[in-house]
Order: structure tokens, then sequence, then C-alpha cells
């Protein structure tokens, strides 16, 4: 195959700009590779969906094309968000899912989002899946069928007898025009909410704003919006429906990492001693948190999944990303699901009675940078925390390793990471006060300009 797109193979997904690299050549390939993928005597269907983009429709046809050339059966779940496809594969005990859908990237961007069985393709398994996208892959399997098939009235119906509310909410909710909003609107209003629509119309164009939540100017209507309505919250959604954001009653943005440290104390009270996962990039007032509340903290490598598989691994209960990924395995399945957790929350509040400025009052304020990015080539980015590493542990600094430099200080934290999804390093910063923060920032920042 000429012009392969090597790019868009991720970390954790497939993702490039449609027509040009996200073809329905290429989707179709997808589908039979992913057969090849799957056990030899796999007679389980395949569920495929997508998300709102316009060239969802194509991708998503030739991609069912390919896996029923190479035998397989598919439940086509229609236009839904990412984690519906997971919830259909949880239920209906699927063989795996493949998502049409890129994510929070602008319209022009499409890609896919698998699971073989209910694990999260990534790393080596998508490079592997890269590999046999570019062999010749005809089989003399029997062609197999696609079936549509609805799974909202099922996934509702979970969610309403999951996280009944014990008050209800008047919440305004911003899903992008993505496709969030035709299922959590209906949702939160049967869980007893007054829900309040801002930009529930899917449309692949997202004509509004870009459907990510984790960038501050993304909320500035969501937030407008909860204080015009007097709205007890603001919760938006990514554009697949995977990642979530949360405004409190005065609009201001409550980050995942300080919802994640609510739902631990909320979830220890449960399960004294249960493990809860986090990644690098999470404040340290977090883990404390955990700790003292009698939970096992554990900080873990960035990426949904990653985290998913450490989950798995260490039977954790709950875990949370800084990008709004956020995983339920008390009474849930473990994977990212915005719409749920949006419900969580909201059960939270209802069951402590409390606001999220008084759940948060006892956490020591810190002062914390956002995520800085500073462009390099991807094939140096990895060589350059590499020897950051070796640099400030031959300093005798206190170093985690197991995703970039974390540098612990006394009072506070610096990292240094490589992106795993943009030529680029990441830096982040926590102290006490601006002061320090300077100063762990210019400790990071001289090295780098020496490099
Ligand atoms: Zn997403």
């Amino acid at each position: 195959m000429t012009d392969f797109p090597h790019h868009a193979f991720r970390e954790y997904d497939i993702r490039g700009i449609a027509a040009t690299d996200i073809t329905e050549a290429l989707a179709y390939r997808l589908g039979q590779a992913f057969a090849t993928m799957l056990p030899a005597n796999e007679s389980r269907p395949v569920i495929v969906g997508r998300d709102v983009r316009l060239s969802g429709p194509g991708l998503q046809t030739a991609l069912i094309r390919g896996l029923n050339d190479a035998g397989l059966h598919v439940m086509d779940i229609g236009i839904v968000p990412t984690p519906l496809a997971y919830y259909a594969v949880h239920q209906l005990s699927a063989a795996g899912s493949v998502h049409v859908t890129a994510s929070h990237n602008p319209s022009e961007y499409n890609g896919f989002k698998m699971m073989i069985g209910t694990s999260s393709l990534h790393g080596h398994d998508i490079q592997r899946l890269k590999e046999l996208m570019q062999q010749d892959l005809r089989t003399d399997k029997a062609t197999g069928s696609c079936t549509p098939f609805s799974i909202t009235d099922s996934y509702t119906q979970f969610v309403v007898n999951d996280c009944p509310l014990s008050r209800p909410f008047k919440v305004v909710i911003d899903a992008g025009n993505g496709p969030s909003g035709m299922i959590a609107a209906p949702l939160y209003r049967q869980l007893g909410c007054e829900v309040i629509e801002l930009y529930c119309e899917p449309d692949g164009r997202f004509p509004n704003h870009h459907p990510d939540p984790t960038i501050a100017e993304n909320m500035v209507d969501l937030a407008n919006t909860v204080r015009a309505h007097k709205a007890d919250l603001g919760i938006a959604f990514d554009g697949d429906g995977d990642r979530i954001g949360i405004v409190d009653e005065h609009g201001t943005i409550i980050w995942s990492d300080m919802l994640l440290l609510l739902l631990s104390r909320r979830l220890l009270l449960e399960y004294p001693g249960a493990t809860i996962i986090s990644e690098i990039k999470s404040s340290q007032m977090l883990y404390n948190a955990i700790e003292q509340a009698g939970g096992k903290a554990v900080m873990w490598r960035t990426g949904h999944s990653l985290i998913k598989a450490k989950m798995k691994e260490t039977g954790a209960l709950l875990a949370g990303e800084m990008s709004g990924h956020l995983f339920f395995a008390d009474r849930f399945f473990g994977f990212d699901d915005a719409a749920y957790a949006g419900a969580r929350i909201m059960q939270m509040l209802a069951d402590t009675g409390s606001t999220f400025s008084e759940l948060l009052a006892d956490v020591p304020i810190t002062v914390a940078t956002p995520e800085i990015r500073i462009a390099c080539s991807d094939q140096e980015k990895f060589d350059v925390v590499d020897q950051a590493i070796i640099h400030f542990k031959s300093l005798g600094y206190d170093i985690i390793d197991i995703d970039g430099m974390r540098i612990r200080f006394a009072d506070g934290w610096g990292l240094l990471r490589a992106s795993n999804t943009q030529p680029a390093l990441v830096m982040r910063f926590e102290a006490p006060d601006n002061k320090r923060l300077d100063e762990m920032r210019a400790l990071i920042e001289s090295w780098l300009d020496t490099q």
C-alpha cells in the first residue's frame, strides 16, 4: 500500500485527517486486520459505532465491509459516545469493538478506538495492527453479516438503576455538538434533574467550540449558562463522550484531579483500603488525600488505555486522569464514560449534601501550572527526557520515572515528559506558592536550555 499513514497509528488509537490519512480503503483494511487479531475460532460479533463527524458514515461502511469479508458478524450501534461501544461489548459479550471517532480533534479528523474482548487496544497491539494492515489479508471465510442494534435503552436503564439521586439537580450540559447530548440529556432527566442543554444537537462541523473540556475557553459558555440559570453545576463532554469537564455552581472549573479526590473519599467510606489510580500529572494533594482517607494511591503513566490496564492488574476500584477520563470499577465496568461519571458526581453531591467548595475546603491550596508544551521532534523528545532523568538522578534528586521524570521536592514537584500524541515535551509544576513554583520551573528549564 503506497502512502500508508504511519503517523496516524498512535499510542492509544488511530487518528488522522479524514480522506487523506483515514480513508475508506484504510478503514476496510482495518476491518480485515482487526479480524486477524481476534482468536481464530472467534464467533461472537464485533460492535461498530461512530461519532458525529461527516466522514463517519463512509468510514463505518468500509470498516464493516472489511470485518464482514473476514467472516465476522457486526452489530452496528450507530451514532453513540465511545463508552456505549465499551458498554455494548460488556453487556453483549462481544468479541470487541471498533469505534469510528477522533475524540476532540477538529472536524476534518477521524480515526478509530478499538477493544479486543474488554481490553482497549494500545501500544504494541496497535503497531501489530498497522503491520497487518499493510499485508494482503484475503481470507476464504464466508461473508459475515451486519445487524443494526440500539444499545441506548439498555445503557440508560443501567445508569438510572445504578445512580439514583437523593435530590434533584438543575444541571447545564454542554455536549460540544458531539454525540453525548443525545444520551446524557434524557438520562439525567430520568434521574430527576432539570437539564438545560447547550450544543446538544449533533453537528460534525463542531460550529460552537471544540469539544474538549480540558481547554478553559471551551468551558466559558457552560460557566455563563450555569450562572445565568443559577444551576447547581455544569457538565461538559468531549467529542466522543469519554472525557468530562465540570464547573461548580459559580461556574468555576473543578479539574479532574480534584474530582477524583472527592470521588475517592466517597468510595473509601464504602471500600476501606481500596486502590485508586491516577496519572503522573495529577496534584500531590490528590495522592495525599487518598492515603489520608485510608486508600492505596497508585501513580501511573498517562493514557486511558494504560490506566485501564493498570486497574485490571491492581484491582483498583477507581481511577482518573487530568484530561477528564474517570474510571469506575466498583459498580461499573472500569472504563471511562463521561455521562456515567456525571451521574456519579451528582450522586456524590446529593449524598453529601455539600457543594464542591465545601467538600474541597480542607484541601491545602497550592499553585500549579497548566501543561506547558515545548515543541520537540518525535525523534528527539524521548532522548531529552532520558537525559534529564540521568542528569537529575546524578544530582541526587528524588525522581519517579514511570512516565517521563517527576522530581519530588519536599514541598512540590516538577514533571518533564514526552507527549504521546504530539511532537512536544510537556512540563507541569505544583508548589505551595508562586516563588517556589518559579524556582522549580527554572531548575528544569535552565537544564533544557543547555540541550
Ligand atoms: Zn474522547
